[in-house]
């Protein structure tokens, strides 16, 4: 759903209708979410059991490895977004490739970030060379995409780590490239492709690559 918050924001964007738009999440894409969330919960006397492409469920006591209840995970994820959202590391090689594509192409960032964060999350894209709009989103995204979809009459690229992210903008959403982007390498082998996605991958280079060759077909070929 588009709330009127999420409606406005997209709205306040300085987006050119005839040009291609990158559309990219944050956690797990450009920052390294699961690695920052590991260093939170080893400082808390917890660690992740990374068994399966879950937090809930996998979130264990350091002292007895027993599973912490959902409720509780909730609040520790909470308290990690408001101690370590701007100490996050980048994911490398997401802001050379994005600062190659952003000569032929807009972009924007997609998170579903939380609010209290949101200031902390714009200040961090700015540290490490992406400082691109960021739309503070809330739940599915597709229909944010969808929103942008009748605004821009040129290629848009999706990506996000999240199947159900995927799975929402290819429902509701015709001509999006969909980009399957997990940066960490174990929990992309715990999941295989999401369905429907153009493209599934760890790394930036494939990334940039595929973005690169479908601006060329589409005839986008930026400055000479
Ligand atoms: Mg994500």
């Amino acid at each position: 759903m588009l709330t009127r918050d999420i409606q406005a924001q997209l709205d306040a964007l300085p987006l050119q209708s005839d040009q291609p738009l990158i559309v990219t999440d944050a956690d797990e894409v450009i920052a390294q979410f699961i690695v920052g969330l590991e260093g939170f919960l080893t400082r808390n006397g917890f660690w992740l059991d990374l068994q399966s492409f879950a937090i809930s469920g996998n979130v264990k006591r350091a002292e007895d490895h027993s599973v912490v209840e959902r409720a509780e995970v909730q609040e520790l994820l909470a308290q990690f977004f408001a101690a370590d959202t701007e100490s996050l590391l980048p994911v490398p090689g997401a802001a050379d490739a994005l600062s190659a594509l952003s000569k032929r192409t807009q972009i924007i960032v997609l998170s579903n970030v939380p609010q209290p964060q949101r200031a902390a999350r714009q200040r961090w894209l700015r540290q490490h060379g992406m400082d691109y709009p960021l739309v503070a989103n809330s739940g599915p995204k597709g229909a944010a995409v969808r929103h942008l979809r009748s605004n821009i009459k040129a290629p848009i690229f999706f990506l996000d780590d999240l199947p159900p992210n995927l799975a929402s903008v290819s429902e509701l959403v015709e001509d999006v490239h969909l980009l399957h982007f997990i940066a960490d390498s174990r929990l992309a082998a715990l999941m295989g492709p999401a369905p429907d996605c153009h493209l599934h991958t760890t790394s930036w280079d494939d990334a940039h690559a595929y973005i690169a060759q479908a601006l060329d077909l589409a005839g986008f070929t930026g400055p000479q």
